[in-house]
């Protein structure tokens, strides 16, 4: 397998407005992952933590391949329904789920990711100084802008902004969006909630990736950024840089 070093950091903080905070986090040396839980009696903060456990079995096994990845996202799903039914209380919770894996392919052996995708939390990459969105959200917003009626610009302060039309925990089957890219040297990744994108331009996004050189640093910065500009949610963030031992290079 290609000698790749992930350096990472995480922050998560409930905002400034919510009482406590329902999104959750996993970072290990090939899985990283956010999860925006979302139900009553707290329900919200079992639902996002279920959807990490099942993300933490699979960066557990042995050797993780792109499969295994949609699988470990519909054992979430399974999950949530399951300790719904045996809960009656937490019926009806949900939560998004999104990150990326770092997967190896069966005959080269070779190491790639896979970013993997439900509702409205997101994948960004930053490489050669640009930032690019790599996730789609499920959402309302996001129908209307591929339809042609709303621009992006306007989503952002669209009523129906935070309206998700897939999660998981809400219907038998919750397949992810899954898509695969080859590991690039110096490239950086950000895993974040909506609490951060809808408080914080991409242009801010991408300039304190890009210039904080520490993810830990970044991830702690990009929340401080979301609360400043009202932090009406909770903020989850994970920050990933990627290194091909060997090859120098920067983003
Ligand atoms: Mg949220």
């Amino acid at each position: 397998m290609t000698p790749v070093h992930l350096t990472t950091g995480a922050a998560t903080d409930v905002g400034r407005v919510r009482d406590h905070n329902e999104d959750a986090f996993l970072v290990t040396d090939r899985v990283m992952a956010v999860a925006d839980g979302m139900g009553g009696h707290a329900a919200g903060e079992v639902a996002s933590a279920l959807a990490i456990e099942s993300l933490e079995a699979l960066a557990a096994r042995e050797v993780v391949t792109a499969d295994d990845v949609g699988v470990a996202v519909e054992a979430a799903n399974d999950a949530i329904l399951d300790s719904a039914v045996e809960h009656p209380e937490r019926r009806g919770m949900g939560t998004t789920l999104t990150g990326l894996a770092l997967v190896t392919s069966g005959e080269t052996e070779a190491a790639g990711w896979v970013v993997f995708n439900v509702g409205d939390s997101r994948v960004y990459r930053l490489a050669a100084g640009t930032l690019e969105q790599l996730t789609v959200d499920h959402s309302e917003v996001q129908e209307l802008i591929d339809a042609g009626v709303i621009t992006s610009r306007e989503a952002a302060i669209h009523p129906a902004r935070n309206v998700i039309t897939r999660s998981l925990g809400l219907m038998a089957s919750a397949e992810p969006d899954l898509w695969t890219l080859p590991v690039e040297d110096g490239e950086r990744f950000l895993v974040c909630s909506d609490g951060l994108t809808n408080e914080v331009r991409e242009s801010d996004l991408a300039r304190i990736l890009g210039e904080e050189d520490d993810p830990q640093e970044a991830a702690e910065l990009l929340v401080a950024a979301a609360n400043r500009s009202g932090g009406r949610d909770n903020i989850t963030v994970v920050v990933v840089h990627a290194r091909l031992s060997g090859e120098p290079g920067s983003p």
